[in-house]
């Protein structure tokens, strides 16, 4: 009776469920964007890092958070299931961001240029970004996959929960960039980290508290396993002991980005390796071709997400350098610029699931939406380059980088759900958790890609300071040229290769409504 109850009260036609997965994931991707928001800044600005050296942490550090739900996935399929992971994963979190609320002391730099750094915080910073690391590892590919649960084979609501869902994660960005970056560039870094941690906080009590509605979805498949003990203690302690300790690798690992690189180039051999090896020995005619098909279009998504992740580096950089933030007399911090993001999708992935849907027949194959997406970015940076040669000697005027924030956008709508959904779709069924652990291993090896490419328009530094506007200006606008380049080349390369790629596809991308 109260079952049913529960059943009958639905959240805009979806599954009450849906409800808290919704908000637990906005809290998430809160503290997950408020803290990303202020990264770079705080790297260059308080510990006085190098631009390079600063680019290079945000890329190990987002390289890992995006690799590890891997594990994370795997570990939660064998033996927790998702909504322990998510519990553990969102504890991590809250003690990761709320170790960011600890600064120490800011760098100095002497006269001849020296700089003298508190090592004592960059080492308590660098374990809370391991914390954080291991939080999302547990947290982000399992919450996506208990949403599809939530939903029955063949149910047709799955793609607009997903969409609704991904509104969500931007509603979180959205608050985040404007009230996290405000309090940390207003009052003091503690403050946007710390609230980062509230915010997470939160999630993790709305998860906690909405257990019952879930319905016993996102158990564990090996309950007794368990329970069962070793060595005296009970088998579920020692995984969550186990991943506790697995932070100290990540502390030292952050710190290192050619380990990351290697580990990344690794990760990518093997799964490659083994996505051929499976396709040819358990897969034959259209499952393997769709495998195959799959495949290249992860590859392709590497270049997106390195082109699309410049917002946390060298935008954020040029926004604070370059860019007129001046409104009504007031300075917006360049780091709310980045909610223009989060806004635009909100208000158009309504839009584009119904495109989609009301284009029928001529609605475009996956290739071509991908293809579209890496057109999208690269001219998004061409609405930057275009900013620049016509600001003369002064500063970029604010609107061109909110129109690259809105092709981006445009871009990320073509591409990112439909691109989940096409993991579901196009991967054997044995598989699918490993493939959408392969669509994120794309994204982590994209944002070590995006920070070495955000070096390109790396600027020297005095006390954290541009010095120079026209110079900075040159080297933004280098950059940005060239990517304005790569995104438009390899759209191009993916649209003369979409009707082999659809070819593999045999079909089934047609029933993808978003
Ligand atoms: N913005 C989306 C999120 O935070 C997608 C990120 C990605 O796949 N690179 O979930």
């Amino acid at each position: 009776m109260s079952n049913m109850n529960i059943e009958e009260k639905t959240f805009f036609g979806h599954p009450r469920a849906l409800f808290i997965l919704f908000f637990t994931e906005m809290w998430e991707r809160f503290s997950f964007y408020g803290m990303k928001a202020l990264l770079v800044f705080y790297l260059v600005k308080y510990h006085l890092f190098s631009d390079d050296a600063g680019n290079l942490l945000v890329g190990s550090y987002a390289a890992l958070v995006y690799a590890v739900p891997v594990i994370g996935g795997f570990i939660a399929d064998k033996y927790l299931g998702f909504r322990k992971a998510i519990v553990f994963g969102g504890i991590m979190l809250v003690l990761g961001h709320l170790g960011m609320a600890f600064e120490g002391n800011a760098a100095t730099q002497s006269m001849t240029g020296e700089i003298t750094r508190d090592n004592f915080a960059l080492q308590v910073f660098y374990f809370s970004l391991a914390l954080i690391i291991l939080g999302v590892g547990f947290l982000k590919a399992n919450i996506s996959s208990l949403v599809g649960e939530l939903y029955e084979v063949g149910d047709k609501r799955r793609d607009s929960g997903f969409t609704l869902f991904y509104m969500g994660i931007n509603l979180g960005s959205f608050l985040a960039t404007i009230i996290c970056v405000w309090l940390g560039e207003t009052y003091g870094w503690s403050y946007g980290f710390g609230a980062a941690g509230i915010g997470m906080f939160f999630g993790l009590m709305t998860f906690i508290s909405g257990r019952k509605l879930l319905q016993g979805k996102g158990e564990s498949n090996a309950p007794e396993y368990l329970e069962k003990t070793s060595f005296g203690i009970k088998n579920e302690w020692i995984i969550y002991g186990l991943s506790v300790l697995s932070t100290l690798i990540f502390w030292q690992v952050v710190q290192r980005h050619e380990v990351v690189s290697y580990s990344l180039q690794l990760a990518g051999a093997v799964s490659f390796i083994y996505i051929v090896y499976y396709a040819i020995t358990q897969l034959n005619g259209k499952a393997r071709e769709q495998l195959f098909a799959l495949t290249i279009l992860i590859v392709f998504t590497i270049v997106f997400w390195a082109l699309f992740e410049q917002a946390y580096t060298s935008m954020n950089l040029f926004a604070d350098r370059a860019l007129d933030r001046t409104v009504f007399g007031t300075e917006i911090p360049a780091g709310t610029f980045l909610s223009f993001n989060a806004l635009f999708i909100i208000l158009l992935a309504p839009v584009f699931a119904w495109l989609w849907v009301k284009m029928g027949k001529y609605n475009p194959n996956t290739a071509v939406k991908f293809s579209l997406a890496l057109m999208l970015v690269g001219l998004g940076f061409g609405a930057l380059v275009m900013g620049i040669n016509v600001s003369g000697l002064g500063k970029v005027a604010a609107i061109w980088l909110i129109l690259t924030y809105f092709l981006h956008t445009c871009g990320e709508l073509c591409l990112s759900p439909v691109g989940l959904s096409a993991v579901t779709k196009l991967s054997p069924v044995k598989i699918v958790g490993f493939m959408m652990g392969v669509w994120f291993l794309a994204t982590a090896s994209s944002e070590f890609i995006a920070s070495v490419l955000a070096n390109i328009a790396s600027v020297d530094t005095s006390n954290g300071l541009a010095p120079d506007l026209n110079i900075a200006k040159q080297s933004y606008l280098k950059l940005f040229e060239y990517l304005f380049y790569t995104g438009l080349g390899f759209g191009a390369l993916l649209l003369v290769l979409s009707p082999v790629i659809k070819k593999l596809m045999h079909g089934v991308d047609k029933e993808l409504n978003n």
